[in-house]
């Protein structure tokens, strides 16, 4: 059923069994699973069906410290979230991802990969996956022309990705839910406010503003905030009225621990010879098709204490323009156009000196993980925005973990091509400059916003836990990346969805 708020009289009161925040990628997962299920949900949206100006406007705001995307283009605010720009690449996280690393601050799931596995099972027909099956050698099977470079794999292994069409969730889902007699989805109903009992132990109620200045209050036995890892700490900081630290909060633990993945270049591999590198080749966008990365086992992450990582490799030689792009830099002006201006030069050089043959080429594209960091944060803005909420602004901020990590990930990715007689690894000037403070001046992360209402049984170390519940709030809880403790190597979607699909389990039993 679909209502437009806009239409309801204001001051209206909405009631349910189940309310849900935000109609994304987790929101939409949680609403589907109630479908038949004899219970009222509303699902809430900010925005309409289609793209908004209006709407887009109130994701503004500003971007500080490490240079980041504008914020206002990092999250989508219409009914199907994000997943209205998201690329489709999927894979689960790690087992080393769930454990407490003593060198990663910060890190411990209260669960192993192998509780999640059902969970991931069924996610993968949420985003219209193939079967949950990553293991290489499966693919090898289907396909002769998978073949995997011969490295050690107790160092380095093929880790597989799937491909989803991508999955438009507002579009493949806009049916089901609409059709649907018990989920009762209301669009351009933006959430302004979660208004919290006297004693601060529940969620009382909500307050829902259309554009045109329309207010409606929303009740529901249990809530779920589904806003996305920038938007969700920023509705529990708003949350104020009640509660000056805002919900959830009573640790200042809200926004903070930021995360993304560092999606960046990081060097280029001249092969020995030509390899069909079918098996690492992006199938391209609508195949739905899977490939390898390159990843470093558990075993050698624990012994070089590093951060979880893959590169994949993208065919042809780096450019001039991308060696100078990427060099690193410091606070000094003057001196940076100066190091910009000597390795254009410099790859310039080495252009004219002849590029490598085709297709032994390849520039190597890093994914890891960041190191949890509590400064790493999002906090609101004294500015308001045109419904009244406060902006979210964004400090994304690195540890020297974060850059050793990618260092030593290509200096052992050197040895291991060098040792095996496969090629030869040249890391890119950033990387090689001695600093693990010093980062290239167009930084770049996958668009994934993690770990900003952590996941921890302890009240002091999580905003919710284990059930994804808040701590201190009966009735309140958080699906999406922002629950992440540490963030993985691999994209948040897919793990996203399956503790989506987890909480609404959990829910299933508490609604009896
Ligand atoms: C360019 C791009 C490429 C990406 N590629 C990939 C990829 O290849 N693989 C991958 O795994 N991930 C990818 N992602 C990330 C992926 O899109 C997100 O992980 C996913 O969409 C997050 O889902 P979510 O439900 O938590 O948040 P969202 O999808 O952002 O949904 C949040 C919803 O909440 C609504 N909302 C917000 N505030 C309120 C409020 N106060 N009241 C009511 N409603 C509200 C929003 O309008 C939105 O509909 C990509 C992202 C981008 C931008």
């Amino acid at each position: 059923m679909h209502i437009d708020a806009r239409n309801l009289d204001t001051d209206s009161l909405i009631e349910g069994d189940i309310c849900i925040i935000g109609a994304g990628a987790a929101g939409i997962t949680l609403a589907l699973e109630w479908i038949g299920a004899s219970r009222r949900v509303i699902l809430l949206e900010a925005g309409g069906f289609d793209p908004d100006a209006q709407m887009q406007e109130l994701y503004h705001g500003a971007s500080l410290d490490r240079p980041y995307y504008p914020l206002q283009s990092v999250a989508l605010h219409y009914f199907g979230g994000t997943t209205g720009h998201w690329a489709g690449f999927c894979s689960p996280f790690d087992p080393i991802d769930f454990e407490t690393r003593d060198w990663v601050h910060g890190s411990g799931w209260p669960f192993t990969r192998q509780h999640l596995d059902p969970f991931y099972a069924r996610a993968q027909s949420v985003l219209e996956l193939g079967p949950y099956d990553y293991d290489p050698a499966s693919y090898e099977l289907r396909d002769p022309d998978f073949k995997r470079l011969a490295v050690d794999e107790s160092v380095f292994y093929p880790k597989m990705w799937q491909f989803s069409a991508p999955t438009r969730m507002g579009t493949t889902y806009r049916d089901p839910i609409v059709n649907a007699r018990d989920v009762h989805l209301y669009t351009y109903a933006k959430v302004v406010e979660m208004v919290p009992n006297a004693a601060a132990t529940a969620v009382e109620h909500l307050r829902a503003r259309t554009l045109d200045g329309k207010e409606h209050r929303v009740r529901a036995r249990h809530y779920v905030l589904a806003c996305g890892g920038i938007h969700s700490p920023r509705l529990l900081l708003a949350s104020n009225s009640r509660t000056p630290r805002g919900l959830g909060n009573d640790r200042d633990l809200v926004g903070r621990y930021f995360m993304e993945h560092f999606e960046i270049l990081g060097g280029q591999v001249a092969f020995a010879t030509a390899h069909p590198f079918k098996m690492y080749a992006y199938p391209g966008r609508g195949s739905k098709g899977a490939r390898a990365e390159m990843a470093l086992t558990a075993e050698l992450q624990r012994k070089h204490r590093i951060l979880n990582g893959t590169v994949s490799f993208q065919a042809g030689a780096l450019t001039g323009q991308e060696q100078s792009r990427f060099a690193s830099f410091s606070g000094d002006a003057a001196a940076n156009v100066k190091q910009q201006e000597a390795l254009a030069a410099r790859g310039a050089a080495r252009g004219a000196a002849g590029a490598p043959p085709p297709n032994t080429t390849y520039r190597l594209f890093t994914r890891q993980e960041q190191e949890p960091n509590p400064s790493s944060r999002v906090v609101l803005n004294s500015e308001k925005d045109a419904m009244g909420m406060p902006r979210a602004d964004l400090h994304w901020r690195f540890t020297g973990l974060d850059k050793r990590s990618i260092r030593v990930f290509y200096e052992l990715l050197g040895q291991e091509f060098g040792r095996a007689g496969l090629g030869r690894v040249q890391m890119m000037e950033w990387l090689t400059d001695g600093s693990d403070d010093t980062w290239p001046n167009h930084l770049s992360g996958g668009w994934h916003n993690m770990g900003t209402t952590r996941m921890h049984q302890d009240a002091a170390q999580g905003v919710v836990d284990a059930d994804c519940k808040v701590h201190g709030l009966a009735n309140l809880f958080v699906a999406g990346a922002s629950v992440y403790p540490t963030g993985g190597a691999a994209n948040p979607t897919l793990t996203l969805v399956a503790l989506a699909l987890r909480l609404s389990d959990h829910l299933r039993a508490a609604v009896r």
